[in-house]
């Protein structure tokens, strides 16, 4: 079964009932959200009854709330030192409200090293980590470390990179990685032979440690390290490429989120990007039909 959402946003008054509201008018059967702005720490409460009202409805369209993510915020940098405990701190408040929230994954950008080095970036990680699963020991949040594009100095845009975090961990049932198409691409690795791809992550990291693909076209160039999402289909990836790892059998029970941009920053493309990846045939006039919504 193919299990595909997207971004998905988090409104104070509606909470998780409202995300998923937004969801199914997309015609998802999953999605992601921040439980906030992701650039800032203010949080609301979270609201029991809404939350509850939102595990009925899935139950009743018939998804499956493990398949939910949230993404975690990114001004959390786990590397900096200035700034570790206040990122632990906020990091561990932020498993503690998906844990409340009744999801299961959160994904997290390992960080940037700015001048550490990658060494001391990638200790400072899994130093961090270490405490926020301790500090949250009671609960099954499991943390999936997104592959990054390598922008910067971020850490994680290799593969070893993220095994080397992963191999820090204590306890290994709470770390995972969630694939980044567009990072992936970004970074250097060709998503036109993802077969190839999963062999290599498979001997590197192993492919049961996948939780999620965020599944993205990119503006830019294989190993051009920008970081800058395209619409499904219309950026240097293509629709053929992004459609074999979509359906690709071994993945086939991870959750595919789509994180592409809104056609002139208003016009939310969800629906027709989901639309085309079903019927699996390029539409070369989404980008008008979207913007005719
Ligand atoms: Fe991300
Ligand atoms: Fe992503
Ligand atoms: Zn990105």
């Amino acid at each position: 079964m193919l299990w595909i959402g997207s971004h998905v946003g988090f409104q104070k008054n509606t909470q998780l009932l409202g995300s998923l509201k937004e969801a199914l008018s997309y015609g998802e059967n999953t999605f992601m959200f921040y439980t906030g702005a992701p650039q800032n720490t203010l949080r609301q409460s979270i609201n029991d009854t809404l939350t509850e009202e939102a595990f009925s409805l899935m139950k009743e369209k018939g998804m499956d709330p493990s398949k939910v993510i949230v993404h975690a915020p990114y001004i959390v940098n786990l590397c900096n030192e200035n700034n570790f405990d206040f990122s632990v701190s906020f990091l561990t408040q932020e498993v503690e409200r998906v844990g409340k929230l009744g999801i299961s994954y959160m994904v997290l950008h390992p960080g940037s090293h700015v001048g550490l080095g990658i060494e001391k970036g990638i200790q400072n990680i899994i130093d961090g980590l270490n405490i926020v699963i301790q500090n949250t020991k009671d609960l099954n949040v499991v943390i999936l470390l997104e592959t990054m594009a390598g922008k910067g100095s971020e850490v994680g845009s290799k593969l070893e990179e993220i095994k080397q975090i992963m191999d820090g961990i204590h306890d290994q049932k709470r770390v995972g990685v969630c694939i980044d198409t567009c990072h992936l691409h970004d970074a250097g690795y060709d998503m036109s032979d993802f077969d190839s791809f999963l062999e290599e992550f498979d001997s590197v990291i192993g492919i049961s440690r996948i939780g999620c693909v965020h599944v993205n076209d990119s503006k830019n160039d294989q190993s051009s390290h920008k970081d800058r999402h395209e619409n499904i289909g219309f950026g240097k990836i293509g629709f053929d490429s992004l459609c074999k790892i979509i359906y690709h059998e071994k993945l086939e029970e991870i959750p595919k989120i789509l994180e592409t941009p809104y056609v002139e920053k208003e016009y939310p493309p969800y629906f027709y990007e989901i639309q085309m990846i079903r019927e699996k045939k390029f539409d070369e006039n989404l980008i008008e039909k979207i913007k005719m919504q």
